[in-house]
């Protein structure tokens, strides 16, 4: 394979913020980490699409190259844990944060970020699943974790269409929930119902200003929204509910009460997939090789070239992008 390669760098600009942009890079650029992966592909997350436009500060040594996921092979391993042809997968770690990420034919990365891509996914696969999917993942062993039959009523998902949101339609349906997707975008009723949801609830019955207890609906709930669509599901979770909060996309902040905490017995699980252990990794992975068919979710994604990286980004940010987008890093 040739020495130079394709990536995708975020340099310092001259407003000061970060953007990056498709560039020729060598081996020896690579940072000293002990295994070369030969990256096949990378994945566009919200993050991503935050750090690649410069639009929050996401990479903190710059240059960076960005992407926060990746599956590949090995091609060269100085740890006894990995050995040239495995097939790996990497998830958060801070990737294009503090490491050099996905978006790149070749990565060198710390050993002890790896993950073996299950027997049942190819590597295209494993990244139309990618960060999302398994965030969706850790976020629905939560509900699990502390009991939440599917006797209990229905589960909510906000921010349905997206990335995280999608995936967590098909493993809660998988696992027998009944599934109510909230969406801003009518227009994918018929794809998240395709997924397995039996309602759609509209995006904006949710993001209003909350009554501190409102009509209990949900016996749990996956949330990548926030904000005032979080502080109006915790104020209708069943009681002992459960609302696995994993993402931001309207807003960090969260204008709610204790009165759902402190009344109804609720939990609001926080949900971190950047750090999270590796047996906690290890264990989503098997569970989504156990409950996911791929030919289910063949739908949710679509592939594109790492040209288009800085497109993509930008249409992510925009709430643009339906279900995942894979990135192809040879293409
Ligand atoms: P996507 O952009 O694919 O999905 C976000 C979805 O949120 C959109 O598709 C849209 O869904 C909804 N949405 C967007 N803007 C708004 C808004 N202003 N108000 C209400 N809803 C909105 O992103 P991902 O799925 O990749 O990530 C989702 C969130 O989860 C992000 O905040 C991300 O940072 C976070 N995340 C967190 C992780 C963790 O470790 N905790 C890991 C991965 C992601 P719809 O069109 O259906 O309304």
């Amino acid at each position: 394979m040739s020495d130079s390669f394709q990536a995708i760098v975020a340099r310092a600009q001259e407003d000061g913020k970060p953007r990056a942009g498709l560039e020729t890079l060598s081996v020896a650029d690579l940072p000293d980490e002990a295994v070369l992966v030969d990256v096949e592909y990378s994945t566009v997350n919200y993050k991503d699409g935050l750090a690649v436009t410069g639009a929050a500060p996401i990479c903190q040594n710059l240059p960076m190259v960005c992407g926060i996921d990746l599956a590949g092979t090995v091609s060269e391993s100085r740890s006894d844990a990995w050995r040239p042809g495995d097939r790996v997968l990497v998830n958060g770690y801070g990737l294009s944060e503090r490491h050099w990420g996905g978006y790149s034919q070749r990565a060198r990365v710390n050993p002890d970020f790896l993950v073996r891509i299950p027997e049942a996914f190819s590597s295209e696969q494993a990244m139309a699943i990618g960060t999302a999917g398994y965030t969706a993942m850790l976020a629905v062993n939560a509900i699990r974790d502390h009991g939440v039959s599917t006797e209990r009523g229905p589960v909510l998902v906000t921010g349905a269409a997206g990335g995280v949101g999608s995936f967590a339609v098909l493993l809660l349906s998988a696992l027998g929930y009944e599934v109510a997707a909230s969406t801003g975008r009518p227009e994918t009723a018929d794809y998240l119902k395709g997924l397995g949801a039996s309602t759609i609830v509209d995006r904006a019955d949710l993001a209003r200003s909350a009554r501190p207890l409102e009509k209990e609906v949900w016996a749990a709930a996956v949330d990548s929204v926030g904000s005032t669509t979080l502080a109006t599901t915790l104020a209708q979770l069943r009681y002992d509910g459960i609302v696995s909060a994993c993402g931001l996309a309207a807003g960090a902040d969260l204008p709610a009460t204790v009165l759902p905490f402190i009344l109804r017995n609720v939990r609001l699980q926080g949900i971190d997939s950047v750090m999270a252990p590796m047996g906690r990794r290890e264990r989503a992975w098997k569970d989504l090789a156990a409950l996911l068919d791929p030919d289910r979710f063949a739908a949710v994604h679509q592939l594109a070239p790492l040209s288009q990286v800085p497109d993509l980004c930008a249409a992510i940010l925009a709430g643009k992008i339906r279900g995942r987008v894979v990135i192809d890093v040879n293409a």
